[in-house]
């Protein structure tokens, strides 16, 4: 009997991921778009990183837009990973300041979607972005940077930063595909229906890009930066243009996207542990092929 029961022990233990690490410890920071379902996309990013069972995740909501910002004032010294979904107004000082010494004493950053719109007049922000869009933000802000024939580009000509056209899948490239983030990943694969973020503009130091994908704006075509890391001091970040949400639940599909939800894990992961332990998956997307993990998290037999 106690053969048996150790048999299955051992093959329940083969069917899961086996994390059996110690968690990581995730604040998500939300609260206030202008142009997103924040909720509804926090509580998708924090199903997706607890259902791998590598990460507890707590969200922190910031005041609203008309609110005191100066009472969101959260211990990150608490956590080892903050993710940011928040496209708002930009917090006060003391805030301002125990973030920079999170990140520059080696806390883990993720910067999801529309993040890159807020905070602009906040430089250590954009340092640790590398790239951002609107609010004004144009050359004074630093140049544009995409890929042309392969090759990385820093353009340093006037104009606004920051253009989306239509919602519609992408094929996403990737450019340093040996990076813990993307080893072992199809190096190009299709992107679910998403709002594509094209034009950025940034100060772009101690950064690398990860992957790329094509997208015009008036019939004129670049290939445009859609992952990338940032080092701040010892800290990292990893941001991802994917995961644009919608004003209703099923405006979320961009992150129904397996291949949101698996580079967002590892993203997450690295920039919290300096490594990624999770295996590739057999439901990860490839050239011309969409999948989607509609519950936010890996089918059963993903990982065997
Ligand atoms: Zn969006």
């Amino acid at each position: 009997m106690k053969t048996i029961i150790t048999l299955l022990i051992w093959a329940f233990g083969l069917s899961q991921p086996c994390h059996a690490q110690k968690k990581i410890k995730a604040m998500i920071v939300t609260g206030q778009d202008g142009s997103h379902w924040w909720r509804g996309g926090s509580e998708a990013i924090k199903m997706t990183l607890e259902n791998s069972e590598l990460f507890t995740v707590d969200i922190h909501i910031t005041p609203d837009w008309k609110e005191d910002i100066s009472q969101f004032n959260p211990d990150f010294s608490k956590y080892e990973l903050v993710i940011i979904n928040y496209g708002g107004t930009t917090w006060a000082e003391p805030t301002r300041k125990n973030f920079e010494k999170f990140v520059a004493e080696g806390g883990g950053v993720v910067v999801i979607h529309s993040s890159v719109v807020g905070m602009d007049d906040w430089p250590a922000y954009n340092e640790m972005i590398g790239l951002g869009a609107w609010n004004g933000r144009n050359e004074k802000d630093g140049p544009y940077v995409y890929y042309k024939n392969d090759q990385i580009v820093y353009d340093y000509s006037p104009g606004p930063a920051g253009y989306h056209g239509l919602q519609h899948p992408s094929t996403i490239t990737h450019r340093s595909a040996g990076h813990p983030i993307l080893q072992g990943l199809p190096t190009e694969w299709e992107h679910f229906k998403d709002e594509i973020y094209a034009r950025l503009r940034g100060p772009g130091k101690n950064m690398e890009i990860l992957a790329t994908t094509y997208e015009e704006m008036n019939g004129n075509g670049r290939d445009e930066p859609m992952m990338w890391t940032v080092k701040y001091g010892k800290g990292n970040v990893f941001v991802t243009l994917l995961g644009h949400a919608g004003n209703d639940p099923e405006l979320r599909y961009a992150m129904e996207c397996t291949g949101f939800q698996v580079t967002l894990l590892r993203g997450a992961e690295w920039v919290a542990t300096g490594k990624v332990t999770q295996q590739a998956p057999k439901d990860f997307p490839s050239k011309g092929i969409i999948t989607l993990r509609k519950a936010f998290k890996a089918p059963f037999n993903a990982y065997n």
